[in-house]
């Protein structure tokens, strides 16, 4: 992949780059919403992602260029604000650059950039941690620092919370730096705590992206954020992770219903992700699916993220003998569903599945059959 990124900064900018930086996307396996509570989640990096190539300037002059968007847009050093409409993909390398001197780091003045990604964007994939962390990784080393990858992943994290303006957790830049081949990162997100652990050989993942993504999403993610801090507040914590199953139980009749949901929701997502990690290590595929396939229908009727057309998917990949378990993956309100599924699930049943969802929606959902990949590195 490094040479067509190579040939297309070349077609458009007429040299080589300097700096050349890769990033994957992500995989929520387990762990909705919990990693903003405190709690822990476990994920997968991708074998699809963002690659970036730049080359400094001698002016001021900074151009960005992405093979998913059209043109080319042109900015300044000296003015660093938000960019809106077709121009807002900006924002995220732009989010860097305003939070490198929060990490003691001068950005870069003038600059050529191109990003080029074969990871579909606004699915739940994590493509915003994926241009964050391969835009750091490049930025960081035209500015002559190496950091260490967790340093990394909270410049990427704070690109998002600060300039972007979505209050994601650490979960996404932590699996997309911290992420390994045929393995799961397992993340605290009160330390963060970063871990990795195996994933059995046998199995396989496939991501059905809806393309569907609720008008309102980044209003109704944040909504989720607020409510779950509401929910705290009147269970007498800091963070949702502090209580437990019978200290929700015992606040019941205190608690607004919506806030005793959305909490019973994180609170249970976190002891399945402990499950999972146990279920995981010991090779039982039918209890981590069993566990996976709970998450969704927590996400369905307890933290109320998914979606009519997620849901079909859920109940549609279940009925088959092939999948362990199958949830909704990333924030929800529209996005994808991934199911973890044997080798014997092929792309005759994944058709069957996207065949059932046509005849209902009057679309067709995106089929990814995508296996685990290395974390963000420079290439
Ligand atoms: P997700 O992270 O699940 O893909 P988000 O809404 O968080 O969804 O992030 C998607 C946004 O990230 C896109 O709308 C775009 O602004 C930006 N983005 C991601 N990948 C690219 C890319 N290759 N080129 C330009 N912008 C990108
Ligand atoms: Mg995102």
């Amino acid at each position: 992949m490094k040479a067509q990124l190579v040939e297309k900064f070349r077609a458009a900018y007429g040299r080589v780059p300097e700096i050349c930086a890769y990033a994957p996307g992500r995989i929520e396996f387990i762990g909705n919403h919990t990693d903003y509570n405190g709690g822990t989640v476990l994920g997968a990096a991708l074998d699809r992602g963002v690659w970036v190539a730049l080359a400094g300037r001698a002016d001021a002059r900074r151009q960005w260029i992405s093979d998913q968007r059209p043109g080319r847009v042109m900015s300044d050093a000296k003015e660093g604000s938000k960019r809106s409409g077709l121009e807002s993909w900006v924002n995220y390398p732009l989010g860097v650059l305003a939070a490198l001197p929060e990490f003691g780091v001068a950005s870069p003045a003038g600059f050529d950039f191109l990003a080029m990604s074969n990871l579909p964007s606004g699915a739940g994939l994590s493509s915003s941690a994926a241009i964050e962390l391969s835009s750091a990784l490049a930025f960081l080393e035209m500015a002559g620092s190496r950091p260490s990858r967790e340093t990394v992943v909270k410049i990427g994290r704070h690109a998002e919370n600060h300039f972007v303006g979505v209050p994601c957790g650490i979960l996404d830049q932590g699996v997309s730096g911290f992420g390994q081949k045929n393995k799961l990162v397992w993340i605290d997100c009160r330390g963060p705590v970063f871990a990795t652990v195996p994933l059995p050989a046998a199995v396989h993942f496939w991501i059905f992206n809806t393309h569907t993504k609720h008008a309102l999403v980044d209003g109704l993610y944040a909504a989720r954020h607020r409510e779950c801090i509401t929910a705290a507040r009147a269970l007498g914590v800091g963070l949702l992770v502090e209580t437990s199953s019978t200290a929700l139980a015992a606040a019941q009749a205190n608690l607004a219903p919506e806030s005793a949901r959305r909490a019973r929701h994180v609170v249970e997502e976190i002891a399945r992700v402990a499950l999972a990690r146990t279920a995981l290590e010991a090779g039982d595929l039918a209890a981590v699916g069993q566990l996976l396939t709970a998450s969704h229908r927590s996400s369905q009727l307890l933290f109320e993220n998914s979606t009519e057309e997620l849901d079909f998917l859920v109940d549609a990949l279940v009925a088959s003998q092939e999948v362990f378990g199958a949830r909704l993956t990333g924030g929800g309100f529209g996005g994808a569903v991934m199911a973890l599924t044997s080798a014997a699930f092929g792309e005759a049943e994944a058709h069957v599945v996207a065949a059932a969802y046509r005849k209902k929606f009057g679309a067709t959902p995106e089929i990814l059959h995508a296996q685990t990949g290395d974390g963000a590195a420079l290439i």
